[in-house]
């Protein structure tokens, strides 16, 4: 089971946002930014690239919905979603990563040698 599992059948608590029969949102325990909500789907799919279509417009639909709860569609915000090991994800259960409540800065992205082939 996976962290995010065990938070949506209630075995380990979380700072929830919104949610809906498909989807939760709640605090990141680690935030990033002033606000750094986890959005994910209460079913396990383990990544973006594993998602469907029908499950991201659900997704979509409700992300927007958790950026107008905080009040973040005017000011804008930043929606990440890490894939594998490349990707830096660490929990292998989809999320995205809705970030804002300041201008962010756009940071270092990759270890590898910027000056590289990527
Ligand atoms: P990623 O690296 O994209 O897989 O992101 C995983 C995120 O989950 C990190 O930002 C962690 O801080 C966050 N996280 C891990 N465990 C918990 C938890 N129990 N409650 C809230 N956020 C968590």
């Amino acid at each position: 089971m996976t962290i995010f599992e065990k938070i949506v059948a209630g075995e380990l608590p979380c700072n929830k946002v919104l949610e809906n029969d498909d989807f939760l949102a709640f605090h990141d325990i680690n935030p990033k930014a002033p606000i750094h909500i986890l959005v994910i789907p209460k079913t396990l799919v383990k990544d973006f690239h594993e998602c469907s279509p029908e499950m991201m417009k659900g997704m979509t639909e409700f992300i927007q919905k958790v950026a107008e709860f905080l009040g973040l569609e005017k000011g804008g915000y930043r929606l990440i979603t890490n894939i594998g090991e490349n990707g830096g994800q660490e929990v292998p259960h989809l999320h995205f990563h809705l970030l804002g409540g300041a201008k962010l800065a756009w940071t270092h992205l990759s270890d590898a040698d910027p000056k590289g082939s990527f």
